[in-house]
């Protein structure tokens, strides 16, 4: 699976929709590959308060529910097909499931791979 492929599936996933005043679903949404081969998907709730969550976040609890947590490929795409890099709290959530993930290959715009160590410096432990 490449990436082009997961940026696919992943902008057919962005279906944003409001479902209260505080609370919009679904503006980006997330792919990731397993070293399984196996592929999660997931949709960010961006909610006052603190209390939402990324598509990351949904994508990773997806995919320990299957008992799995070596990711090798992750992506996020966000509205107008833009892919969006993680935000430094999803870093840190990919870093601490496994401290393998420090190798998983992110992109970050359309055009560009890095591998989170490199975007995830001076760990705090
Ligand atoms: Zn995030």
């Amino acid at each position: 699976m490449n990436f082009d492929d997961m940026i696919k599936i992943a902008d057919n996933l962005v279906n944003p929709r409001i479902l209260t005043s505080t609370c919009e679903v679904a503006s980006v949404g997330c792919v990731l590959l397993t070293d399984k081969g196996n592929l999660y998907t997931g949709i960010d709730l961006d909610m006052a308060c603190g209390i939402g969550f990324c598509a990351e976040h949904s994508a990773v609890a997806q995919m320990i529910l299957n008992n799995e947590t070596r990711i090798n490929k992750i992506v996020a795409v966000g509205k107008k097909h833009r892919v969006i890099p993680p935000c430094g709290r999803c870093r840190e959530l990919l870093y601490q499931i496994d401290n393998n993930n420090l190798e998983t290959e992110i992109l970050v715009n359309e055009n560009e791979v890095k591998i989170l160590k490199d975007i995830l410096p001076f760990q705090w432990k």
